[in-house]
């Protein structure tokens, strides 16, 4: 690939990292055949929002030395890199991301092994897989799981929770690679989380994770699964959206306050606030992210002048 702003593909104005084409050329020699390289990947489809531009280069490592020769090259080009997981905690702007995303989707990160109670979880494994094998094997606890659209990796990087339940809550150890390609794997103790974060998986890239789950019987699992995704489907919508766009203030749930502003249904583009619950906003299929984001200033603004509330999104926005 060659990163030629003048290609018809490129829209106006955008121009591709100027080292992401060294890059390109140098990992399509150095990694193996397990790996994916694509230029100019479109990141709406890789994200539940399913808005944004594309990445200048995406990178799906087939396995963790891969991975590391992927950061390392990356680091010695000075291309910027982050990772994505599923894409369900992240708005990307219409402009896309100059630079590199990784995505850990090969199967080698996708790779669950029981050694009951523990679950050893590769980055890639589906929050929903997680909990199924739990179900199958009778072990509860990790049913929060079962609804949050993402990843284990993203679940790190969130600390990812629901009905009171938090990701770091149920972890004994944690496997990650630094910025250098160097891999470790650390008790979770040791890594500080707070609510929907982990500040330690901005520079380091979760591998995976060993979940403890408390033995009992597959019904009971299954059970309490079923009444969890009852409560779930009740009060979230299900056309594409990118979860709770704000994080709750002290003061007032933020889907509430949105409601109390008289804000659902409101409607910007393709871009509307849902009548289900207020803190997601839906793409009724033809959604820009400028028409997200310009409801999300919206809302932001209805609250301030009107509530005095600042709120702050959970959502991570990203690119151009
Ligand atoms: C319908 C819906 C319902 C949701 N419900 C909930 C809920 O109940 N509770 C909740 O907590 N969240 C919820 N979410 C938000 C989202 O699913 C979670 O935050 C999830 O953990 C994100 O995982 P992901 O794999 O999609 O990560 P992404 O959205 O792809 O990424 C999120 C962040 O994690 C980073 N990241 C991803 N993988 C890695 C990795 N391997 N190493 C380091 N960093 C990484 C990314 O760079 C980004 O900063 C919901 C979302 C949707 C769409």
């Amino acid at each position: 690939m060659s990163p030629d702003a003048a290609s018809p593909e490129v829209p106006a104005g955008i121009r591709v990292h100027p080292r992401v084409g060294d890059l390109e050329a140098t990992l399509r020699l150095a990694l193996s055949g397990e790996s994916l390289v694509r230029a100019k990947e479109s990141l709406a489809r890789r994200t539940t929002l399913r808005v944004g531009g594309w990445a200048d280069l995406l990178v799906e490592p087939g396995h963790e030395a891969d991975l590391a020769c992927v950061v390392v090259e990356a680091n010695r080009l000075g291309v910027p890199w982050r990772v994505l997981g599923r894409g369900s905690n992240v708005l990307v702007r219409d402009g896309g991301v100059r630079g590199l995303v990784i995505v850990l989707g090969r199967p080698a990160f996708a790779v669950i092994e029981a050694a009951s109670p523990l679950l050893r979880c590769g980055a890639g494994v589906r929050l929903n897989a997680l909990s199924a094998e739990a179900r199958r094997l009778g072990l509860g606890g990790l049913e929060f799981l079962a609804g949050i659209p993402g990843t284990v990796g993203g679940a790190l990087r969130m600390n990812a929770g629901a009905w009171n339940a938090m990701t770091f809550e149920k972890l004994e150890a944690v496997r990650s690679m630094g910025p250098d390609g160097s891999v470790m794997e650390q008790p979770s103790g040791a890594i500080p989380a707070a609510y929907r974060r982990c500040d330690f998986f901005r520079e380091n890239i979760a591998l995976g994770g060993v979940f403890r789950g408390e033995p009992c019987s597959s019904r009971e699992v299954e059970a309490r699964l079923d009444e969890l995704n009852r409560r779930r489907w009740a009060t979230q919508p299900a056309a594409p959206s990118a979860g709770c766009i704000f994080k709750n203030p002290s003061v007032i749930p933020a889907g509430r306050l949105v409601d109390e502003l008289g804000l659902k249904g409101t409607r910007i583009g393709g871009a509307v606030v849902s009548d289900v619950h207020g803190n997601f906003i839906v793409n009724d299929g033809q959604a820009t992210a400028r028409d997200v984001l310009g409801l999300i200033e919206l809302i932001r603004r209805r609250a301030r002048e009107e509530r005095g509330v600042e709120l702050e999104t959970e959502v991570e926005i990203i690119g151009e």
